[in-house]
């Protein structure tokens, strides 16, 4: 379990950080969302003992990072953002000497190492210096000395950033395996990456907490969600379009280049039962007809650009 109360971090005069109070549980990826400059990396420091926070507590597994930061340390495993290593080692030696700093001993230490290897399948680049990798596999070491010492908590701060799609996919596929059995929080500003691996997402904005949902939850806030798209084969667009406005609970209708067209509902009101009635009752000729979940992107638009103070804080 990670708790925070009123966590808080102050650089001079700015308030990075305002009053944080979350937690999150055993099996869960929360993803951490927020634009630049929101406060995510300072959090994760704070949560992860690199930082002391100016005010408020954060608790890792019952231990409290800072009265406690050794054991709550133990339980972390943590990949700052841009995952620095040392580049002149090899990730042989940097993951030697990551495992004898989690005091990992023999044959235990070398299981683990067995272990991470194989895991991220760095076996091709055991013996190359870390600065020569290609930033997939460097991203892979930073993941590997993460979880070198298989901590229940993993804390990590933009883990796909400047990857390639397929080195991103790989990474989150890692990321969805771990997470069985271990609570993880990633960082994020690509939304894609909460629907690929998150099961909770709290978004933040200049140091606070602006939403906390699933990101179900997020796109049902979309104006979109449970918008009705349509195709239509033989019939006209103006043909349909005043039956499906006088319809209850349609707050407009979108036409598109294509040909298709859009049903905006009234406050995610659900279409499709009424859509589909009127289409069979005119004798539409309707090629295709789909239902929207929401624009994740929209909804971050709209609650971080919305004003911060006129926000409830959670
Ligand atoms: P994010 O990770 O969401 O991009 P950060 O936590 O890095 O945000 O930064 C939050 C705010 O704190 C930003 O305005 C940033 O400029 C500022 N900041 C971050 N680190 C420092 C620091 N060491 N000294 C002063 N200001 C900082």
């Amino acid at each position: 379990m990670i708790e925070t109360e009123r966590l808080t971090k102050r650089y001079g005069n700015l308030l990075a950080v305002d009053d944080l109070s979350f937690s999150v549980g055993q099996g869960e990826v929360l993803g951490f969302l927020g634009p630049n400059g929101a406060g995510k990396s300072t959090t994760m420091k704070m949560l992860s003992g690199f930082l002391a926070p100016t005010e408020g507590i954060a608790r890792i597994c019952g231990f409290d990072i800072e009265k406690e930061p050794v054991k709550a340390k133990r339980e972390i495993g943590y990949l700052p953002e841009g995952a620095p290593t040392y580049g002149e080692m090899t990730p042989a030696t940097f993951l030697d000497f990551v495992a004898d700093i989690r005091d990992l001993r023999g044959d235990h230490k070398r299981r683990r190492l067995d272990e991470v290897t194989s895991r991220l399948h760095l076996e091709p680049v055991l013996l190359q210096p870390i600065d020569t990798l290609s930033k997939g596999y460097k991203r892979r070491v930073g993941l590997a000395q993460a979880i070198i010492h298989d901590p229940r908590v993993l804390i990590l701060d933009e883990p796909t950033d400047g990857l390639d799609p397929n080195q991103k996919h790989e990474v989150r596929s890692l990321i969805s395996e771990m997470a069985a059995d271990k609570i993880i929080i990633i960082s994020t500003h690509i939304l894609e990456e909460v629907h690929a691996v998150c099961d909770r997402a709290i978004i933040i904005a200049q140091g606070r907490i602006l939403a906390d949902e699933t990101p179900a939850g997020l796109e049902a806030r979309s104006p979109r969600h449970n918008a009705v798209t349509l195709r239509l084969g033989d019939t006209a667009i103006d043909a349909v379009r005043p039956a499906l406005e006088s319809l209850a609970g349609v707050a407009g209708i979108e036409t598109h280049d294509d040909g298709g067209m859009t049903v905006l509902p009234i406050g995610g009101a659900e279409l499709l039962p009424a859509v589909g009635r009127l289409a069979l009752e005119r004798g539409w000729d309707v090629s295709e007809l789909q239902v929207e979940s929401g624009q994740l992107d929209e909804v971050f638009r709209q609650i971080t650009s919305a004003d911060v103070g006129q926000e409830t804080r959670t």
